[in-house]
């Protein structure tokens, strides 16, 4: 099943703002993500996108 327009446009958007890097666990969360969606920890870096 090819990938939906809402999910790149998602994808487009979370690129365009970054996202955080878990300390923790090192996962990739959203941008809006107030803890790691893996191991629920807030100790999260912000990492950017720099185009
Ligand atoms: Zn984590």
């Amino acid at each position: 099943m090819p990938i939906s327009d809402q999910e790149k446009l998602r994808i487009a958007i979370e690129h365009r703002f970054g996202y955080w890097i878990c300390r923790n666990c090192g996962a990739r969360n959203p941008i809006n993500a107030e803890k790691c969606r893996r191991c629920k920890s807030k100790n999260l870096r912000p990492k950017r996108f720099k185009h």
